[in-house]
């Protein structure tokens, strides 16, 4: 499985090449304007042209010539022109309204041939055919960190962004890796099971742990939005820019949110010798959760995704089971009564065995206990199960271990 993602990374350049760089981004914004221009007016057949070799048959001598944009980045421009004419077309093709692609943003498009990545520094193709030499500027435990440090994620291009509104370059640098995942089939299994919700606590697991402030992403999330539509009202092009620069950030933050809350959760399951660890399958959230935006279920989707890589790299699997009842469902062993009257809010009473717990806890332990009959049923292997509790666990025919740890 390939894994890939967008490192955003704050740049130091030095203070007499900023200009420079300016200067790269403001030519290769006029170059990408004038290999769309050619696309626009199409092909002998009066076809929009979409593809960036053909462009650059066209027009690369001329605007090379005419720019004296770096080769690298004048091939990008041809590729970053042509998408948009791709994107053109397929509305097009729906039927939908469009118009020749105008390039406002502030953004630089460097392949790999025209970016190189250092300890601590990467070096941009620049005007004139200099480089420019930039810091990287982010904390030691940050996300950025790990895609930008960590040897398991190749690098690959990036995007350079100028944020007007703080006068500072942010690399958007795209990485990726490659990961088997590990299997659930080894002989003694332990599973931590995981409940997500929408507010109060982003997670909560079967051994009690309660995970990242879910109140906290939706105040951030709905203080975005405000600041965005506001902006989106003024209309003008310097408001068009602080919403692309807020969008960023808010995008960096909320990435940043949720790399954490997932690196407590799979250190949660190491320290208890978890060997996997499961999900509701939520892909239909919407459905259940009336009151899920797309901004959460993302949320909740980027969670399990960030568990699943992390979690991977320490060998723990990621599964999920169905998430029919699993609010409503007494979690005690040998219990399992099921009805709407067990939960009132964070709170659950059993109304048969008289079980009282946090109800998110309480879902946590029945996603676990679920998942764990279900191999049993389907007789996977011949392999023991245990569900992972604060203090100790239980295995499939109810008996208690005490914790070791
Ligand atoms: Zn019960």
């Amino acid at each position: 499985m390939e894994i890939t993602r967008t490192a955003v990374v704050k740049l130091s350049v030095p203070g007499d090449r900023r200009d420079d760089l300016k200067r790269t981004m403001n030519t290769f914004r006029d170059a990408t304007q004038r290999f769309a221009d050619r696309g626009w007016d199409g092909n002998d057949d009066g076809y929009v042209i979409t593809s960036g070799n053909h462009l650059q048959r066209l027009v690369y001598d001329d605007i090379r010539d005419d720019t004296g944009l770096h080769a690298d980045l004048t091939v990008a421009a041809a590729d970053h022109a042509a998408n948009a004419l791709d994107g053109c077309v397929t509305k097009m093709k729906k039927g939908e309204r469009t118009s020749k692609p105008v390039f406002t943003s502030n953004t630089t498009v460097y392949n790999t041939n025209a970016i190189t990545y250092f300890d601590g520094y990467c070096s941009l193709a620049a005007y004139g055919g200099s480089r420019v030499h930039a810091e990287y500027v982010y904390p030691a435990d940050s996300i950025q960190a790990e895609y930008m440090e960590r040897d398991e994620w190749q690098k690959r291009g990036a995007k350079l962004r100028y944020d007007h509104e703080t006068d500072t370059y942010y690399l958007h640098v795209s990485v990726k890796q490659e990961r088997e995942e590990p299997s659930a089939e080894a002989e003694n299994q332990t599973v931590l099971g995981v409940d997500r919700n929408v507010d109060g606590y982003l997670a909560v697991t079967s051994t009690g742990a309660f995970i990242g402030n879910a109140d906290l992403l939706n105040h951030n999330r709905r203080e975005y939005e405000r600041r965005r539509a506001r902006l989106h009202q003024q209309g003008t092009r310097s408001a068009h820019l602080t919403i692309q620069s807020i969008g960023d950030t808010f995008a960096n933050w909320s990435e940043d949110f949720l790399h954490h809350a997932s690196k407590e959760l799979v250190n949660e399951a190491i320290s208890h010798g978890c060997t996997t660890i499961v999900f509701e399958d939520l892909t239909n959230i919407r459905d259940r959760i009336s009151n899920a935006s797309k901004f959460q279920q993302w949320a909740f989707n980027e969670l399990k995704r960030q568990v699943e890589y992390k979690a991977n790299a320490e060998g723990i699997a990621v599964e999920t089971v169905h998430p029919a009842y699993t609010s409503q469902r007494c979690s005690e062993t040998g219990c399992g009564f099921t009805h709407a009257d067990n939960r009132d809010g964070d709170g659950f009473v059993c109304q048969q065995c008289g079980k009282e717990l946090h109800s998110d806890y309480n879902a946590a332990r029945h996603i676990a206990h679920k998942y764990i009959q279900n191999r049993h049923t389907s007789g996977s292997g011949g392999a023991t199960y245990h569900l992972a509790l604060k203090s100790g666990t239980v295995n499939g025919n109810g008996e208690y271990s005490p914790s070791t740890v």
